[in-house]
């Protein structure tokens, strides 16, 4: 246990924040730091075919160790932390046997980690945490899923009588600013199919995520001094207000669960003569979602037509682009892939929680770029903010995981 706890610190103290705002790959100069040190860490295990690219995409392989065919598969971690809450100076505090009480984070800033608000906390009692102290995020988010990783090899290395076949390790940068799979190089990595290691609690096997657009819609209007604006001034927020409005009735993501859809205004910035309203798209049927999008432009359609005379070209200007797509339609014709993961989990008496991602995962771009990948559990909680904490037991079971579907994938029967 310790050596996990230990392997985990040493990653989440290196500052691996990425950023949006950055054009370059990886986003941010230091995601090297902890690059570099998992290419060293890879090749100290014993991986063998180490490599790290000119954008930080790391990957290796444990190389079979049966006679007959066996699928190659691979498992996928990402090393920078989110922008939205600082990775700077992470100080884990390591809780052992965790009482089920308040965990006082930050006694000078009175920040506390309770059960009452988190509720999840108490299925951990007797288990070892670790937090934050309260002044940044910890990074479980997804170091945990690189600790699980490296820690699987590393057992699968020492036990040469588990039998598997070839495992394929990538690690990469800027998952959280939506560009980790960007740069993946699918046909490098050589696989039949991965998982990557970066869902939350014990159990969860994700392999449905969101169809997702974004909206950009651009409202013109005419300044006229109001004293003299009748019948002649434009006011494009007010038109923005409506289209707001005729956007149908509680499909936002504060009204919305499981497989509902939504549409999700994000950004609204205007004046009289321009107002940009900014949206988001989401719904796990392809169906549901070619609708949504066809709304929108109905309803810029129906503005256009209203203000056709007054204003002699289109009042509104709505944009839509494609995001990303439910992996579902890749994964749903290898099902054996999450089979496999469920299976294991079973067999190590983990009950498996499968529900649908409202949200995107790398997984789901790489299923599109012709590497079918579902999500497994990291075990952390809370994640992108100051309550993030991973208890070590759960770190230990997707590790048990790991090795698990690299076990029932090289019987012959698992093909
Ligand atoms: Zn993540």
């Amino acid at each position: 246990m310790q050596h996990i706890i230990d392997r985990f610190i040493s990653y989440v103290i290196i500052d691996t924040e990425s950023d949006s705002s950055s054009e370059t790959t990886p986003s941010t100069k230091k995601q090297w730091d902890l690059a570099n040190k998992l290419v060293e860490e890879l090749k100290s295990i014993g991986m063998k075919d180490v490599t790290i690219d000119k954008k930080a995409y790391i990957m290796a392989t444990l190389p079979s160790n049966v006679d007959h065919d066996v699928p190659t598969i691979g498992f996928i971690s990402h090393f920078d932390t989110t922008p939205d809450f600082t990775g700077a100076n992470v100080k884990p505090q390591v809780i052992s046997n965790y009482d089920g009480n308040d965990i006082v984070l930050n006694a000078e800033q009175n920040i506390i980690l309770s059960p009452k608000y988190f509720k999840d906390l108490l299925q951990y009692k007797g288990q070892t945490l670790i937090t934050t102290d309260g002044t940044t995020l910890l990074g479980a988010d997804d170091k945990a899923g690189i600790t699980e990783i490296v820690t699987a090899m590393e057992f699968l290395i020492k036990n040469p009588e588990i039998k598997h076949g070839k495992i394929r390790v990538g690690f990469t940068p800027d998952e959280e600013i939506g560009r980790g799979a960007h740069h993946f190089d699918v046909e490098k990595f050589g696989c039949d199919w991965a998982y990557t290691m970066d869902g939350s609690q014990v159990g969860e096997l994700e392999y449905e995520n969101f169809n997702a657009a974004g909206a950009k819609i651009t409202f013109k209007g005419k300044s006229v001094h109001p004293g003299y604006a009748k019948g002649k001034m434009i006011n494009s927020m007010l038109i923005a207000n409506d289209f707001i409005n005729e956007l149908p009735k509680g499909e936002t993501p504060q009204e919305t669960k499981g497989y509902e859809g939504f549409f999700h205004v994000h950004h609204l910035t205007g004046s009289i003569e321009e107002t940009v309203l900014e949206l988001i798209i989401r719904d796990h049927s392809k169906k549901k979602f070619t609708k949504r999008k066809e709304l929108i432009a109905k309803i810029a359609q129906k503005f256009n037509k209203k203000f056709a005379k007054q204003f002699g070209e289109d009042i509104v200007i709505a944009e839509v682009k494609d995001q990303y797509y439910n992996m579902k339609e890749k994964v749903l014709p290898v099902k054996h892939i999450v089979d496999i993961a469920e299976k294991a989990m079973k067999e190590l008496g983990i009950k498996p929680i499968i529900k649908p991602i409202r949200g995107g995962t790398d997984g789901c771009q790489l299923s599109y770029k012709g590497l079918p990948c579902p999500n497994i559990f990291a075990g952390g909680h809370n994640f992108h903010g100051k309550y993030e904490y991973v208890p070590v037991e759960s770190i230990q079971k997707a590790i048990d995981v790991i090795v698990k579907i690299a076990e029932l994938t090289a019987k012959p029967i698992a093909k």
